[in-house]
């Protein structure tokens, strides 16, 4: 039997010990911190918005909400799917915009907003952030999936835009289904048309946006819309041209834009998060919100924007009383939500 001596030793030898790993595992605390080191960066992350604008609480219904909150989630399950078996960050941004192309709550694809003739001209954007290849169509107004169709831009021909005809044409070519122009035209959308005759400054929002993180730790960005409601004489917006509604490179961020157009082109938006980042050292969330919250207001421009790092940060600021938004991390639970505060 141990005398009460050796009971003593043992003891103050093991509160050493606990002590001496309490040293350890402060000092790599400490030089962790001091080396910057940042938290682990989740195996992949997936961003998606269904458009800013007048999105309040007592302008929908109970139902409606549900039924947008349902529509995101699906979408997030859908790219998430893809990003946890492995897959590429482009392919789970086109996969998640199919779907929201092909959803009519939103300004995208189907359900798109009519232009003053009354007809569906869709315009898309599609980055892949590892070498900055990108691919957009405007104008369109056969195609089924848009979206796809910038992709197919992007990596099969020499081009970064088509426009009108020749977009089609070149898409047709590529194997991609079309559609005719009726298709796109649900029945809210013509109520909501023959409604806003003859103004032509019609404000709808509902442009699809997604981005991704994958595995690989490569970004990308796609943008999809109906552009806004009323506009006239080939008029194309934002979502279509890299820099201004679409962007991503790894070495910055991937960026997906939603709001009036004709702004975010003039403030060349998407780029303009990236560059505050490389050139001005500001993080994703400030350059993001300074875009939004203090270049745009100032010029009178509404309007959001979704972003997303290397490192899973994401952004997700807009200027408008609410934005369709929504994210899902690898491990964790998808959120989404609809208006402000939330
Ligand atoms: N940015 C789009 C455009 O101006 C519209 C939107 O996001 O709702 O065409």
């Amino acid at each position: 039997m141990a005398s009460l001596r050796d009971k003593t030793l043992l003891m103050a030898i093991s509160i050493h010990r606990s002590f001496l790993l309490f040293l350890a595992g402060a000092s790599l605390l400490l030089l962790l911190s001091a080396c910057g080191a940042q938290p682990a960066r989740p195996d992949y992350v997936l961003v998606i918005h269904g458009g800013a604008g007048t999105i309040l609480p007592d302008r929908i219904t109970p139902e409606q909400a549900e039924a947008y909150h349902a529509a995101l989630a699906a979408a997030l399950a859908t790219g998430e799917a893809v990003l946890a078996e492995g897959g590429s960050a482009l392919d789970a941004v086109e996969a998640t915009l199919r779907l929201l192309e092909d959803d009519s709550l939103f300004n995208a694809g189907r359900g798109a907003v009519l232009t003053a003739e009354g007809r569906a001209e869709l315009d898309a954007s599609f980055m892949d952030g590892r070498d900055r290849q990108a691919g957009a169509v405007a104008g369109v107004t056969n195609l089924r999936h848009p979206i796809r169709a910038a992709r197919m831009v992007m990596e099969k021909s020499p081009h970064v835009m088509m426009a009108g005809r020749g977009a089609e044409v070149f898409a047709i070519e590529a194997g991609l289904d079309t559609v005719p122009n009726a298709y796109f035209v649900t029945a809210r959308r013509r109520q909501q048309w023959r409604r806003s005759q003859p103004d032509s400054s019609g404000q709808k929002h509902g442009t699809v946006g997604c981005l991704a993180l994958d595995r690989a730790g490569n970004l990308a960005a796609g943008t999809s819309t109906g552009g806004m409601s009323n506009k006239r004489y080939g008029r194309v917006g934002d979502s279509p041209i890299i820099g201004a509604g679409t962007y991503a490179d790894n070495a910055t961020c991937a960026v997906s834009c939603t709001g009036h157009g004709e702004y975010f082109i003039r403030h060349v938006v998407a780029y303009n998060v990236a560059a505050r980042m490389a050139y001005a050292g500001q993080s994703l969330t400030e350059a993001a919100e300074a875009v939004i919250h203090q270049e745009l207001v100032a010029a009178g421009g509404d309007g959001g924007l979704i972003a997303l790092d290397r490192q899973g940060n994401i952004a997700m600021p807009f200027n408008t009383p609410g934005m369709y938004r929504g994210y899902v991390r690898a491990g964790e639970p998808a959120f989404t939500a609809l208006f402000g505060e939330e």
